[in-house]
């Protein structure tokens, strides 16, 4: 099929933008990388009016690492394949780089942003999961200023945010990984660049001794969106065994209710979200006791 007839417009400046939102409203989509937008375009389950097409603009590209907060600053258009290959997402956030090796295809990874992964709001996707475990903030915009929430209170459900018909992420803001610290991402799809039937990621943090003192851990297509998991992070306090991992990771059976569909049973994907999320705990550990290792 083919979209229904719009208007495009290609914006110069991020105000530019902003105004075009305020003035065109719900009749207005943003377009980044397309990959999800266009097919829901083309399948006409979206006819907005306008589209708004952000590709190029500079204030919502490029990285920017600050000493002083220590904080990762990611431009919303950042390719999936920027993250695979940036140094400073190398050094600073990793997981990112991990998280985006699971998306799609080549194709995709080389037009989707870290912007539109987010706004999409798809619950197994990786980018928002491992951005909630990272404990990262969005950067919204509109005419009537910018301010930052942390990402896990924007999302609604499925496919839907907090994100007003006027507002635009700009950027993603991600805190640094303390010393001592590890991360992972696990998932389960049933053919690479699938979307996943479920996903885990851990961030955990050891002291001296290589116990666990600090968690956080997320799980993806399991519930209506990327959720964190408090219960699993306050369980691995202490933690150092395969054992405690699992255990903590058990916290989930009660936490989520995945629904039976085409995919996959409800019970299976449950049955997944642990298993994964035992595992990239341990992962996540033996990095932190790596870390730990290499400094001393
Ligand atoms: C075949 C295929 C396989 C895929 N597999 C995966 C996968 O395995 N894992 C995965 O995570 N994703 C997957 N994707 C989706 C891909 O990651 C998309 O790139 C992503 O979901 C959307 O990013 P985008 O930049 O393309 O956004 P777009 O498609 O341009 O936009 C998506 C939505 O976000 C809004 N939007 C975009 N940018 C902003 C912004 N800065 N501020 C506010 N709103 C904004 C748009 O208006 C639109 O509503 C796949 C896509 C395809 C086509």
């Amino acid at each position: 099929m083919k979209p229904a007839p719009f208007n495009y417009l290609r914006a110069a400046t991020v105000d530019e933008v902003l105004q075009k939102l305020q003035e065109w409203g719900e009749e207005a989509k943003v377009l980044a990388g397309g990959q999800s937008l266009m097919p829901l375009l083309n399948m006409r389950l979206a006819q907005p009016r306008y589209i708004i097409d952000v590709n190029g603009l500079a204030e919502m590209t490029g990285m920017n690492w600050c000493p002083e907060t220590q904080t990762l600053t990611v431009g919303a258009l950042t390719r999936h394949r920027e993250l695979l290959q940036h140094p400073l997402i190398e050094t600073h956030a990793p997981l990112l780089r991990e998280a985006a090796h699971f998306i799609g295809h080549l194709a995709i990874r080389s037009r989707g942003t870290l912007g539109g992964s987010i706004a999409h709001a798809d619950p197994a996707a990786e980018l928002p999961l491992v951005v909630i475990a990272l404990g990262g903030t969005l950067v919204i915009q509109s005419l009537t200023g910018e301010h930052s929430i942390p990402i896990e209170e924007f999302f609604l459900g499925y496919y839907m945010t907090i994100l007003k018909p006027d507002e635009l992420i700009t950027a993603v803001k991600i805190p640094g990984l303390a010393n001592n610290t590890g991360y992972a991402i696990t998932e389960f799809a049933r053919r690479h660049g699938d979307f996943a039937l479920a996903s885990a990621a851990a961030v955990v943090t050891v002291d001296e001794r290589g116990t666990i003192i600090k968690a956080r851990c997320a799980v993806g297509g399991v519930a209506p969106q990327a959720i964190r998991c408090p219960a699993v992070d306050v369980s691995l306090s202490g933690a150092r065994s395969p054992g405690d991992f699992a255990q903590a990771a058990r916290q989930l059976e009660n936490m989520i209710e995945p629904p039976d569909d085409v995919q996959a049973s409800g019970e299976y994907r449950r049955y997944l979200a642990v298993e994964l999320m035992s595992q990239a705990i341990g992962v996540a550990y033996a990095r932190a006791v790596a870390t730990k290792e290499a400094r001393a």
